[in-house]
């Protein structure tokens, strides 16, 4: 028996010492159904899973600064590789040791491949197997990215998760376009696997693609899987498609992509769908709505979005949200923010802290209701309150949630 156990820890040590180092550890503590709740350990510490990651574009989050990302309790932020490759510049970046010595952040940061901004970004973009050739948005130079290019500036900067470059298309394009576009991202990724220099301390994530055409999904699905990456992202949607094909697309990816690997949905932030598609399995989110909406004066708040312009809020003197710990608050009255709006950048400044600080609270709530095992009664409560004003909540939500095993009662 002593043997045994002797054995036992000879045998756990040798595969300790033969094991590469890893840059990322997934661990499901508690699941309900697709539903999971996780650690996702990276570089820069750990990230409690369900996670909304912030967009801090151009290396700063818009009106936000890092002390108040990292007061809020955000472990995972996004920045954009396009803006920071033309300033500071990538080679700038490598100098002072990478993005997080830079800015002075101490959590993990995901960069984007830049491709997606290029094409929203740019008047022209036209892409041929080689890369994008796209005209710059800052000086109207014409540049060309290739999936070398955008993993070596990946490199440079030093995120703890970086993407793969993609062929990027409409949503709701159909037929040989798509499928072009979902072929090439998978030849891509095979040369940003190849220029990867990383790989001991960054994480490239690939890219499912394929539209909302089911084969070309599982045609993307069968490849990328085979890659063996360390996480997936889920790209492509948000773009316009039907709610229907949104949420079934989303499930088809994530009842397919492996269980032990982080799921990142790309672009996806509005409250309700982190909700329903956490649901469906889903582990990282981002999308710049949250701090643009606070922009034009909309908060989240738990009743649906609180327009700060309108005039009758000049008599509500109750914080965007009760019980909300965030600086706003806890300081402000809707009243006073109303009347902040029309003055003074401070106001956009501090709805987005709201609107971050929601997010981030909403998916800690529904990752502790996960571990619980009370997630039916978080969703069937969070959807009451969200749809009260309408009165009813959307058959999508219902069938998505039904094929999640959520069974939801109408308001
Ligand atoms: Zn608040």
């Amino acid at each position: 028996m002593q043997e045994l156990e002797e054995y036992e820890i000879i045998k756990q040590k040798k595969i300790k010492l033969n094991e590469k180092p890893r840059p990322l550890e997934f661990t499901v503590l508690a699941t309900h159904n697709f539903a999971r709740a996780s650690i996702l350990k990276l570089p820069h510490g750990e990230v409690k899973t369900p996670v909304y990651m912030p967009v801090g574009t151009k290396g700063a989050m818009k009106g936000v600064t890092y002390q108040e990302m990292d007061d809020m309790g955000c472990k995972l932020l996004l920045a954009n590789t396009y803006h920071l490759a033309y300033k500071p510049s990538g080679d700038l970046l490598e100098k002072v040791g990478g993005l997080h010595k830079f800015v002075n952040w101490k959590h993990n940061i995901l960069t984007d491949s830049g491709g997606f901004q290029m094409v929203s970004l740019s008047q022209l973009s036209e892409v041929n197997e080689d890369g994008v050739t796209f005209e710059s948005p800052y000086d109207k130079t014409i540049m060309h990215l290739r999936p070398e290019d955008s993993i070596h500036t990946q490199n440079q900067i030093g995120a703890d998760i970086i993407m793969a470059l993609d062929d990027v298309v409409r949503t709701t394009t159909v037929g040989p376009r798509m499928q072009e576009a979902s072929e090439r991202t998978t030849r891509w990724l095979d040369r940003d696997i190849a220029a990867h220099k990383r790989k001991e301390d960054q994480n490239l994530f690939p890219i499912v693609q394929g539209g909302i055409d089911p084969k070309l999904r599982e045609q993307s699905l069968d490849d990328l899987i085979q890659r063996e990456a360390n996480g997936y992202a889920i790209g492509g949607l948000a773009g316009g498609e039907d709610k229907v094909d949104f949420w079934k697309t989303v499930a088809q990816c994530t009842a397919k992509l492996p269980n032990d690997k982080p799921r990142y949905l790309m672009g996806v932030g509005y409250p309700v769908d982190v909700v329903v598609c956490s649901c469906l399995g889903v582990d990282m989110f981002d999308c710049v709505f949250s701090t643009r909406t606070a922009r034009f004066g909309t908060a989240f708040t738990d009743y649906g979005f609180l327009k700060l312009k309108n005039s009758e809020i000049a008599n509500v003197f109750q914080p965007i949200q009760q019980g909300c710990q965030c600086q706003a608050c806890k300081s402000y009255t809707q009243s006073y923010l109303h009347y902040l709006i029309a003055k003074e950048q401070v106001a956009c400044h501090l709805i987005s802290i709201h609107n971050l600080n929601y997010l981030i609270q909403l998916m800690l709530n529904l990752r502790q209701s996960i571990i619980d095992g009370k997630l039916i009664e978080f969703v069937n409560q969070f959807l009451k309150k969200w749809y009260q004003k309408e009165g009813q909540i959307p058959q999508w939500i219902i069938e998505a949630l039904d094929y999640a095993k959520i069974p939801i009662q109408q308001i």
